[in-house]
């Protein structure tokens, strides 16, 4: 790894517990028979939605898409490209966008209306982290925590690719 993870902003434990409520919150906001897709933002969410899924107690299907939009630098380019959505049809399913981090929200105004235009019944977003920098037109209605105007890596966020292995979220 090429750099040592700074200070530690929440330990394995609390992201556990934090989860373990969001779960909680989105069983409340579902039913069974909205046959909820999750929709994990690769690669950022993959330890996220891992855990969530797992905690969730009303059966979700599972899929991924993939935006690029910050290469190796820590400030965001503001551009999104796709590389892959979920080839499953989205018409008329009830999805959850399943987010690492929502920074300026610009990823979130490029990506939901991309899914209401194929027809999705909601889309709603799950974000592990929210930093609040920037009013995106779509807001998480489920956030793990208020995050600190940091670069954090760690539980699935990396930087340039390392740390994204770290059971934790630390400050660079
Ligand atoms: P937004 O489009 O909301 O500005 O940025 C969202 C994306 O930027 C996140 O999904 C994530 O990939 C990246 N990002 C934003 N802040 C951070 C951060 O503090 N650490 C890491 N590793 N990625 C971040
Ligand atoms: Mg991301």
């Amino acid at each position: 790894m090429s750099r040592l993870p700074g200070r530690v902003v929440y330990d394995a434990e609390t992201i556990e517990r934090r989860v373990r409520g969001l779960a909680e919150e989105i069983a409340c906001a579902y039913g069974a028979d909205d046959r909820l897709l999750l929709l994990g933002v690769l690669k950022g969410s993959f330890v996220f939605l891992a855990d969530l899924v797992r905690a969730l107690e009303i059966p979700v299907q599972v899929d991924f898409l993939v935006v690029s939009s910050y290469g190796d630098a820590m400030v965001s380019s503001g551009e999104v490209r796709f590389e892959y959505l979920a080839r499953a049809p989205l018409a008329g399913r009830s999805i959850l966008l399943v987010e690492d981090i929502v920074d300026t929200g610009r990823t979130l105004d490029q990506v939901v209306p991309l899914l209401l235009e194929r027809g999705a019944r909601s889309v709603e977003i799950c974000a592990l982290l929210h930093k609040r920098r920037a009013s995106s037109r779509y807001e998480p209605r489920f956030v793990g925590f208020e995050a600190p105007d940091d670069f954090l890596v760690g539980y699935g966020l990396d930087h340039a690719e390392d740390f994204r292995q770290l059971p934790y979220v630390a400050s660079l």
